[in-house]
């Protein structure tokens, strides 16, 4: 065999020797081709630094940006444009204050971007946001943790604001800083115009408003960019949620997630407001079989919401036999970019729960809608610098959003897999709280709060501990059957 390879780089050798001027313009040509391909891509890629519509071309009756949606996203995003000088104009439909079917879990970015716009301080002020102090989650075979991550984190993970709060909040606060907010403004249709560069917004009640950049924050359905064919699915993720009263209940911590195996990767979260209040929700997040989630579909949300609170031996001991709770409301989940091809084009942008930017493992996405509304006001402001709205230019805001988060969507679908596929891991998650207490934790909970990417499982000092742990916890499961498994099925689903 070394012979053969001797001969073979001989008879090269050789022929290069015969042939040496063929081969240097050979080589020429292709290093030419090369360079000539990479100086294409990068032309093509690069953000035009003019364009045809500078802020002088914009109509006095029209608006930089017409933002479609006032929640997280659409706010946040008029906000940092006003403040970056740009008109702008933020339709809803609805009139604040409106209720939004939510876990209220505020996660860590969220409070970051919440300060930087002075809302933070205005939710705390009037008692309306509520810190988590002590949380924990419950695994699949019963084994539970409850701990303080805040000490070990120099800050609380999350907090709990209830919806019809925070997002009059956001919005005002736009307003305050010059977005003019419609509410009561449900849009129908949007149509653009080549030439003038400009977008028209019909509303149901047909008045129109005009724009240079579309953006779409209309929230999980997508409606505006389904309709404008950029979305081709409905929403695969669904998620309950009831309020709980406050003093009616049992619940003594700030948050929990149970994670019954019958629904895996989905599960169900308690959080407690600043009035005693608890927000109860029940998450399913798609996994497995096209139109499953994990082994559930959809319409097993009701009975499992309501069987989790009389039946769980975790869920309803928490709620207390005396629970006030309210029925039970349903809203879907649109989760790591599902069902859209793009998030921009020429003068659009899609953001926030429109362009399925929820966690796919936590179905959280608040937090992702106020960075995905920052990145996209960044985008705009650049893009009303240059003149140039087109999808050259707001092919930034996918750059921005993916380095940001989306970046971690792949890692979070694969541990819902993982999670479906081997509860195990969170068994083994939950003992090695127990073994290690806060430290544990509060690694777990930088995570699942978006503090660090899920890719952090990854770093050896995670991965190390934890993948002792689940060696561990195989052994005393499976080979020496030492754990009891506590979590029992519900009467319906030992029934089945
Ligand atoms: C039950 C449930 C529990 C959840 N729990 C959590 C949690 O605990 N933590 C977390 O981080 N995330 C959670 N999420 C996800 C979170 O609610 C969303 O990710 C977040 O609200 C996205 O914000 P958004 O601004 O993109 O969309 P939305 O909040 O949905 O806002 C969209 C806005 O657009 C308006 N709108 C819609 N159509 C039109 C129209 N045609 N014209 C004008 N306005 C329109 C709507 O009225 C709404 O105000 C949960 C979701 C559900 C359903």
């Amino acid at each position: 065999m070394a012979a053969q390879i001797e001969k073979a780089l001989e008879k090269a050798e050789k022929y290069v020797q015969e042939n040496k001027q063929t081969v240097a313009i050979a080589a020429g040509a292709t290093t030419a081709a090369l360079l000539a391909a990479y100086a294409y891509r990068r032309a093509k890629n690069a953000v035009p630094a003019r364009g045809p519509f500078p802020v002088d071309t914009l109509p006095a009756d029209a608006y930089d940006a017409v933002i479609v949606g006032a929640g997280p996203s659409g706010s946040v995003c008029a906000y940092y444009m006003t403040r970056g000088g740009a008109k702008v104009a933020l339709l809803e439909k609805e009139t604040f204050p409106r209720d939004k079917y939510c876990g209220d879990a505020v996660c860590t970015p969220a409070i970051r971007i919440l300060e930087d716009m002075g809302v933070l301080q205005e939710l705390v002020a009037n008692n309306e946001a509520h810190f988590a102090d002590a949380g924990g989650f419950v695994s699949p075979n019963g084994t539970s943790y409850i701990g303080v991550s805040k000490q070990k984190l120099g800050q609380a993970a999350c907090c709990a604001v209830k919806r019809i709060n925070l997002d009059i909040r956001v919005a005002k606060n736009a307003a305050r800083a010059g977005a003019d907010l419609k509410e009561k403004f449900e849009v129908t249709g949007a149509t653009f115009d080549k030439a003038t560069g400009l977008w028209t917004v019909t509303s149901a009640t047909g008045e129109t408003v005009r724009g240079r950049v579309l953006v779409c924050a209309d929230g999980a359905t997508s409606r505006l960019a389904t309709k404008l064919g950029y979305c081709t699915e409905a929403p695969k993720g669904i998620c309950s949620r009831a309020f709980v009263e406050g003093g009616s209940h049992n619940t003594n911590y700030d948050g929990v997630c149970f994670y019954p195996k019958w629904s895996l990767p989905g599960y169900a979260a308690i959080f407690r407001h600043p009035n005693d209040e608890l927000n109860f929700c029940y998450y399913l997040i798609p996994c497995g079989k096209d139109g499953y989630c994990g082994d559930v579909k959809e319409s097993d949300l009701a009975r499992l919401h309501n069987d989790a609170i009389k039946y769980d031996p975790f869920i309803s001991k928490s709620l207390g036999p005396n629970a006030k709770i309210e029925r039970m409301r349903v809203a879907s989940l649109r989760l790591g970019g599902q069902g859209l091809k793009t998030t921009f084009d020429d003068h659009l942008i899609i953001v926030g729960d429109a362009a399925g930017h929820i966690d796919p493992y936590t179905g959280e996405g608040i937090h992702t809608a106020m960075m995905g509304g920052k990145a996209a006001a960044e985008t705009i402001l650049a893009m009303r610098a240059t003149g140039d709205f087109s999808a050259r230019s707001t092919k930034q805001f996918e750059t921005k959003w993916r380095a940001l988060y989306g970046h971690d969507f792949w890692m979070s679908k694969a541990f819902a897999e993982i999670v479906y596929r081997c509860p195990l891991l969170l068994d083994a998650v939950a003992s090695e709280m127990q073994r290690k207490g806060d430290a544990m934790m509060s690694k777990w909970a930088e995570i699942m709060t978006n503090m660090q990417p899920k890719t952090y499982f990854l770093r050896p000092h995670v991965a190390l501990p934890l993948g002792i742990a689940i060696v561990r916890e195989f052994f005393e499961q499976k080979v020496l059957g030492s754990k009891k498994d506590n979590y029992q099925m519900l009467p319906q689903e030992a029934a089945k």
